[in-house]
């Protein structure tokens, strides 16, 4: 065969086939135009599934009539006109190739009428043949309508899934967009019936509202309301508590200037802001809205426009990384959790109380921090030592006993010990609940991180040394990593082949765990390798260290110690969910135990 020149509708059906791929792409085609063409209020109509019909009618600027024409000529489009445009493009659209493109593989109809104009006028077209002009009735606006998707190419109709599924998609658009543009009225009908309706959002509880309408209630009591701007670029939104987490990765929206983007850089930003605090192999959900100078950011990456490309990627990664990472450190129950309680009435708000004790809790920790913890015989010792703290900064002392005051620390006084396993709190809300070994593994954990990075885990000699029996690659280990096992806190020596001796190890820690720990923390550094992954693998190292070295279950407390743990966890970050991403207590406020109890009923 020899070489031609592909007939211009071919080419576009070709085209098309980048940009148009099921009806849902056609769905967010469509929406983009209205938004770029200053929509309020759009309205989308959908029959089966998108391939017999979508309709979709807009109150924009419109198209004025003898530019109908052009509106659906490939690459036409009003949104760009030079290749310095290109380099900054603040609408969603720029390629002028969405129209052209649906309409070589639709029977297709375009409908307009701009505010000057005294009646609308229509094009009807298919297959690259298109009437005249006519006038028809139309609002101000545009309404488009798309019929019989891919009937002319039935290699692409055959991919398409069943109607439930494409029009599942098509919904998924409609919430992005919904996310993406609060204070537009979006309306989706399916086979005649309307599905979804999201009234324009203004003012901050509409906005609450329209976020709580895609992302579920529950996201909305346990997100927590995040914005910052620095370096040019201004992040903002709603981010999952941890302890709300998905077995997908379904609740993720990220959107730069209003466009919905996948990227790895960000994805991998957000990851790692969650590391610590997320159960394994769980997904965060959130909201987020990056909005950046234009010209920083290449948005003619990739045809549907779900890509982009960072021209300061570090940057970009280091915003969101730093703004995520500080906000989830915060999850602790001081922490302002008036989102997190919304749906809860009648509660005492505790947000004076925390601020109160926030104040005086940054001293606290910088008194503690320089306090050396030596000594001392096992994990309770550092528990009694941070109580004093407390007390004598006089938070708590004087205040103890009048737990309906509004003063009362945000997980109240301890009041008994259930099973070994957790303790039961009084606060001015009600009843907490707190599994003591998981909040004492975060205590411990972020301690000896904060340890760490400041110098060394401080650690302790025991009075009999141990004797542990290992693998003897395990032994060899103390030579390769000696450095990071005293940092850690540890003083050990080989004492034959197979055994290690245990002189000191790290004063946080339960000696009665010595063995298992040793076993482990050899175990990993054996795993890890050279010396310079030891900083990389560190967080893993001191998690687990911390996990071994904790409160167990079944030891009893004292009231002191009790209310000493639940102290410290008001200090420290992240305490609201254990080293693995379970919660570390839950409140039971009055108006539940009433609930519970039938009361005032
Ligand atoms: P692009 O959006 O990349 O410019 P399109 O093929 O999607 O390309 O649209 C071509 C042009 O038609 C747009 O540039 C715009 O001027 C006009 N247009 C399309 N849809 C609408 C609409 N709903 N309201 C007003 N103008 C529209
Ligand atoms: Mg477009």
């Amino acid at each position: 065969m020899s070489i031609r020149a592909l007939d211009p509708h071919l080419i576009n059906q070709i085209a098309a086939g980048e940009v148009v791929e099921r009806p849902a792409s056609v769905v967010k085609e469509l929406l983009e135009n209205s938004i770029d063409a200053g929509a309020t209020q759009i309205e989308v109509l959908v029959e089966s599934g998108g391939v017999a019909c979508i309709e979709i009618r807009d109150n924009g600027v419109g198209i004025p009539k003898e530019q109908l024409k052009l509106a659906v000529t490939p690459h036409a489009t009003s949104k760009i006109g030079s290749l310095e445009d290109l380099e900054c493009v603040a609408s969603l659209g720029f390629r002028g190739e969405a129209l052209a493109s649906i309409a070589s593989v639709s029977r297709f109809r375009l409908r307009s009428k701009t505010s000057d104009q005294a009646e609308g006028f229509e094009i009807v077209g298919s297959e690259g043949v298109w009437s005249n002009v006519q006038p028809t009735a139309q609002r101000n606006g545009t309404t488009l309508e798309v019929r019989d998707l891919f009937f002319n190419t039935p290699a692409r109709r055959k991919f398409l899934k069943t109607e439930k599924t494409e029009f599942g998609h098509i919904d998924e658009i409609l919430r992005r967009m919904a996310l993406a543009h609060v204070a537009v009225q979006f309306q989706l009908s399916h086979n005649h019936r309307v599905v979804r309706h999201f009234p324009k959002a203004q003012t901050s509880d509409q906005v609450l509202a329209r976020i709580g309408q895609v992302m579920g209630q529950e996201f909305l009591d346990q997100s927590i309301e995040v914005g910052a701007h620095r370096d040019g670029i201004s992040l903002s939104g709603w981010i999952g508590h941890p302890t709300f987490n998905r077995s997908q990765a379904d609740l993720q929206y990220f959107f730069v200037n209003g466009r919905l983007v996948r990227d790895r850089l960000v994805a991998h930003a957000i990851r790692q802001a969650y590391r610590d605090v997320l159960f394994h192999g769980r997904h965060p959900a959130f909201v987020l809205h990056l909005t950046i100078d234009p010209a920083a950011v290449d948005v003619n990456v990739h045809p549907q426009k779900t890509e982009v490309r960072f021209r300061d990627s570090g940057r970009v990664h280091d915003a969101v990384f730093g703004l995520l990472h500080q906000q989830l450190a915060n999850t602790n129950p001081t922490a302002d959790r008036s989102m997190h309680f919304a749906q809860q009435s009648n509660t005492t708000a505790n947000e004076s109380t925390s601020g109160y004790l926030n104040l005086n809790v940054e001293r606290l920790v910088q008194e503690a921090a320089t306090t050396a913890h030596r000594g001392g015989g096992d994990s309770f010792e550092y528990l009694q030592r941070s109580d004093v703290i407390v007390d004598g900064a006089g938070v708590s002392s004087g205040i103890r006993h009048q737990t309906n005051d509004d003063s009362c620390p945000a997980l109240g006084y301890a009041r008994a010990q259930i099973h070994g396993v957790f303790i039961v709190s009084e606060n001015a809300r009600g009843l907490v609940l707190v599994d003591m070994h998981a909040a004492h593994e975060r205590i411990v954990y972020e301690d000896m991180k904060r340890r760490w990075r400041e110098d060394r885990v401080s650690a302790q000699n025991l009075l009999v040394p141990q004797r542990i029996t290992v693998p003897a690659a395990h032994v060899a280990i103390l030579e390769t990593h000696n450095e990071a096992l005293e940092r850690l806190g540890f003083e050990l020596t080989q004492a034959g082949p197979n055994e290690v001796l245990v002189r000191a190890m790290p004063s946080l820690l339960s000696q009665n765990a010595c063995t298992v720990l040793v076993e482990r923390v050899l175990a990993e550094l054996c795993e890890v390798g050279h010396s310079q992954l030891v900083d990389e693998a560190l967080d893993h190292l001191l998690a687990t260290m911390a996990c071994y070295g904790s409160v167990r279950a079944n030891r009893r407390l004292t009231i002191e110690e009790m209310n000493s743990l639940l102290r410290s966890m008001e200090v420290t970050e992240r305490s609201d969910q254990c080293n693995h991403g379970r919660p570390t207590w839950v409140q039971l406020d009055m108006a539940t135990l009433d609930r519970l109890f039938m009361r005032g009923q």
